[in-house]
């Protein structure tokens, strides 16, 4: 096929076999497992899907490779137009669990994992291309200079490892970054008990709103009452003073379910109806 690679749907086609190998090794798949892929673009990883896997289900934005994929599609793939950060997973993975392989857009790439935490029960094992600078925040620890929400957030599901550190010669055309294979498994349960995960989710994400604040500052710049957050801090032992960027996963669960029980506010009581 005559394709000119598009910047804007962050066309940088593999061509490296020795990665596309490695990829496909670590998905370790066969003829029962069920793949998704994000971007087939030209084929690189998507011919090896189809022919070792039961099925590939792809997202592709591109029209013109969409037009393609609709001619030659194997009878085992499943093609969906579109933009895969728009797109129902609910409705359209109804077989769970799913792997997910793909070289990512590199311009959706921390979209695209949040949309996996959101839908983390619906796959098994997930091999993803990033570049280098995400990855290396993705699996980043506390206290060093890449931890950041999606380390905290993505500690609470996962098993992050390394797969292979890709050259910017492994792509055409080749980007200015270098890029890097991670492999994500799915924990059976959550690292740590949540009560709920989209106030742990404001959380983290106000803690490192402002990555030089302290967490009082931080925090109450993010909407929490500063009465709480002292309180809050004090019972877990956190120092309000301390950085966001230095908490672990587990102090910052601990704090999001305190105030995920808090009391309802004095006001709101005096106010409430008396029985
Ligand atoms: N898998 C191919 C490979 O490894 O050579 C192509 C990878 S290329 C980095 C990213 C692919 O994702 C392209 O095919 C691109 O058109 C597609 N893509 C970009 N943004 C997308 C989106 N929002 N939804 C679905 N596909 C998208």
């Amino acid at each position: 096929m005559n394709h000119r690679p598009k910047k804007k749907f962050g066309q940088n086609f593999l061509k490296d076999q020795s990665v596309i190998d490695a990829i496909l090794h670590a998905a370790d798949l066969d003829q029962d497992s069920r793949v998704v892929e994000i971007g087939p673009g030209l084929g690189a990883l998507t011919h090896e899907l189809c022919a070792r896997a039961g099925s590939l289900t792809v997202f592709e934005i591109d029209p013109d490779l969409v037009a393609h994929w609709s001619e030659i599609a194997p009878s085992n793939m499943a093609l969906h137009q579109g933009d895969v950060l728009k797109s129902s997973w609910t409705d359209l993975l109804k077989h769970p669990p799913y792997s997910m392989v793909a070289n990512l857009p590199y311009n959706i790439s921390s979209q695209v994992v949040f949309k996996l935490l959101d839908h983390h029960q619906l796959f098994n094992r997930l091999v993803l291309m990033f570049q280098k600078e995400v990855a290396d925040r993705l699996k980043a620890l506390p206290g060093t200079k890449d931890y950041g929400i999606l380390s905290v957030l993505c500690r609470l599901h996962f098993d992050i490892r390394q797969v292979v550190a890709v050259p910017p010669g492994a792509f055409y055309p080749a980007p200015k970054v270098q890029s890097s294979v991670l492999r994500f498994v799915p924990l059976s349960k959550p690292r740590c008990q949540v009560e709920d995960e989209s106030l742990l989710r404001k959380l983290v994400k106000a803690a490192f709103g402002q990555r030089r604040k302290t967490l009082l500052n931080a925090l109450s710049s993010g909407g929490f009452q500063k009465e709480d957050i002292h309180r809050i801090c004090l019972h877990n032992d956190i120092d309000v003073k301390r950085r966001g960027e230095t908490l672990s996963l587990e102090e910052f669960v601990a704090l999001a379910n305190d105030f995920a029980n808090l009391e309802p506010a004095a006001a709101d009581s005096e106010t409430a109806p008396r029985s």
